[in-house]
């Protein structure tokens, strides 16, 4: 269990960067992460006043801010109509939907969690986050970097042209993915996200140009066959790194098709 010795309602982003900046303080998203772990938090500061619960879509952006929910990625009809549906089939099997109405696309995409959907999705698409001290940066360096106690304001999609796949592998509904799976042209520049290796997301882009004459079984074939070559997997409780290996393979490739249908 965690032990909370004092709790702050931010009352602007300067308190909570201020406040986060002992070593004992914890942001709070929707707790849902933090509340497994055990130890004693200092100061838990809630971002929860500072309007950061929104999704703000413009011709060219989907601005997403830190305590959005995944319920509301899930639900929003502008950020599903640009991913072609592939926003709620990425978070739909998370956990169930009480749980995605308090888990935060900031403690998501913080995280930085191996097995997140959350992290594979975004992967897919043009995406930057917007840190307090940090400014923006490319959600992959930031993926890349390591944890400090800057704070994330917000999630910024660039609205480049784009065509989505989403596939992940999972024992059963609601547990966490064996492997998961984004396939995408992004600007007419293809990329395979792969997730859950068990490791954190990687982005492999086709730069071999296996894609570059079109999607046809055979070019969707070889663009999973080389996907598996290109993808470090690891074994644990859900899958060894052959079947991962194997599930690149498969996954790469009905993403692939299903991108060519679209
Ligand atoms: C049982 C269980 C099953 C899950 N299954 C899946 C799954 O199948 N797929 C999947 O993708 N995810 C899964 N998750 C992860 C989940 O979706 C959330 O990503 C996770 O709970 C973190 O979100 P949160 O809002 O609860 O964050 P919290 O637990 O509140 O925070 C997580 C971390 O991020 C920090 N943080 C939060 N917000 C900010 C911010 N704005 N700036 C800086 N730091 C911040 C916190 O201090 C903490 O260190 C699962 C989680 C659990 C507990």
């Amino acid at each position: 269990m965690m032990n909370i010795q004092n709790y702050v309602q931010a009352q602007s982003l300067e308190e909570a960067y201020q406040l986060n900046q002992k070593r004992n303080a914890r942001i709070l998203g929707g707790m849902l992460w933090t509340k497994m772990e055990t130890g004693n938090v200092g100061t838990a500061i809630d971002l929860c006043g500072l309007g950061l619960d929104t999704i703000q879509e413009t011709e060219d952006q989907f601005s997403i801010g830190a305590m959005v929910t995944l319920r509301q990625i899930e639900q929003h009809p502008g950020l599903n109509a640009y991913t072609h549906g592939m926003a709620a089939r990425a978070v739909q099997d998370i956990v169930g939907v009480q749980f995605r109405n308090m888990a935060t696309v900031g403690g998501s995409v913080w995280g930085r969690f191996g097995f997140s959907d959350v992290l594979t999705l975004l992967l897919a698409m043009d995406t930057s986050v917007e840190l307090y001290k940090g400014g923006i940066v490319p959600l992959e360096t930031f993926a890349a970097m390591p944890y400090d106690r800057d704070l994330l304001v917000r999630v910024i999609i660039r609205k480049a042209p784009l065509a989505l796949s989403y596939q992940a592998m999972r024992m059963q509904r609601t547990d966490l993915p064996v492997l998961n799976c984004a396939v995408a042209n992004v600007n007419g520049a293809y990329r395979a996200v792969i997730g859950a290796r068990p490791g954190k997301a990687m982005v492999l882009r086709d730069e071999t140009g296996l894609l570059a004459g079109g999607i046809t079984e055979d070019s969707a074939r070889a663009f999973g066959a080389w996907a598996a070559e290109q993808v470090p997997t690891g074994s644990n409780a859900r899958g060894s790194a052959a079947y991962r290996t194997h599930l690149v393979n498969v996954l790469v490739r009905r993403g692939a098709l299903e991108l060519g249908g679209m």
